[in-house]
């Protein structure tokens, strides 16, 4: 079996042409819908996640602004832009670019961003909603992974779905998704006692996990819908020809490195029905489910 290819690209572009007319209908209506972004550090991939998104906004017609903060910046600093956005009424949307510098407290700088412009989806109060099913705003990345089964018409209720990583932005909203899809789940950790025996009962697997290439054939359900959350940066030559498709080697050659996934793309394609190619699959959606919670924000503010 060879997977299908579950292209995000294509898919966020479908979302973000689907989004151009309620942004115009807000516009006509004189409301320009805007985020304000926290860029903190001098995390590299941080600043291209920053400038893909903002140049999604120039795309759509949305207005933004960047404040830009150095590595030695404090919490009281970060802390006193978000509210900054959060009182200003050309600002809708407040995006905090994660991870933050090690001295700065995410976590009340995140409890800081006004629930009602939080389009991220991580303040405690929006993650409560979600755990309620009462939904505001869905963090960004797996409502994307739901956008994108659903246009593929890949069913969730009543299938098995494994989510492979905790974390509160990825994870475990996955997970409650799922869950509210019907879709009966498990969610494994560094701690879940034999990886592959849990992963291989996933109908559905998601890997959120940060470990380039980690998720081999062995996890992997024979015709499982397999979504690569993961984006790992690989240098070394070696690992690179292990991770890597014949047909990526030369770009890398060329630029000394390649972005890769969590999952080994060379044998999962083999076992699985559909995968999630890395660059290109999670990602855009990301940026296009940030765009929708933003032009949402805008529109619940009118
Ligand atoms: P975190 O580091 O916060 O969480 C990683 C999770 O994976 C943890 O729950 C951890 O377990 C688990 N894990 C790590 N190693 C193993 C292992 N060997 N076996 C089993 N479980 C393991 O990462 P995030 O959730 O923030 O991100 C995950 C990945 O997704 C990253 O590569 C990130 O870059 C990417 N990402 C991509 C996005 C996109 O738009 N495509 C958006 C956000 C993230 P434990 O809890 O026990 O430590």
């Amino acid at each position: 079996m060879t997977a299908a290819l579950l292209d995000g690209n294509a898919t966020a572009r479908t979302i973000k042409d689907e989004l151009r007319s309620d942004v115009e209908a807000l516009r006509a209506r004189g409301v320009v819908p805007g985020l304000g972004v926290v860029l903190a550090g001098e995390n590299p991939a941080s600043a291209v996640y920053v400038r893909n998104k903002t140049r999604a906004c120039d795309e759509l017609g949305i207005f933004h602004e960047t404040a830009l903060f150095p590595p030695s910046t404090t919490t009281e600093e970060v802390a006193a832009k978000v509210s900054e956005y959060g009182r200003r009424e050309d600002v809708h949307g407040i995006l905090v670019q994660l991870p933050l510098p090690p001295q700065v407290d995410a976590s009340r700088v995140l409890s800081l961003v006004d629930p009602a412009k939080d389009v991220d989806g991580f303040h405690p109060e929006n993650l409560g909603r979600l755990v309620q099913k009462r939904p505001r705003f869905v963090p960004c990345t797996p409502a994307g992974i739901m956008e994108l089964l659903a246009r593929h018409d890949i069913a969730v209720a009543g299938k098995r779905a494994v989510v492979l990583g905790r974390s509160d932005i990825v994870g475990k909203p996955m997970a409650l998704l799922l869950m509210h899809a019907d879709a009966t789940v498990t969610v494994c950790h560094s701690r879940t006692r034999d990886l592959p025996a849990v992963t291989r009962e996933g109908d559905i697997l998601v890997a959120a996990m940060g470990r380039a290439g980690f998720v081999r054939a062995e996890h992997v359900k024979p015709g499982a819908v397999v979504i690569d959350v993961g984006i790992n940066r690989v240098e070394k030559a070696d690992e690179a020809r292990d991770l890597l498709d014949q047909a990526r080697l030369p770009d890398f050659e060329r630029k000394g490195y390649a972005l890769v996934g969590d999952v080994h793309a060379p044998s999962v394609r083999e076992v699985a029905s559909a995968l999630t190619p890395v660059p290109g699959g999670v990602g855009p959606l990301t940026i296009a489910l940030l765009m929708k919670n933003t032009v949402k924000a805008a529109g619940l503010r009118a």
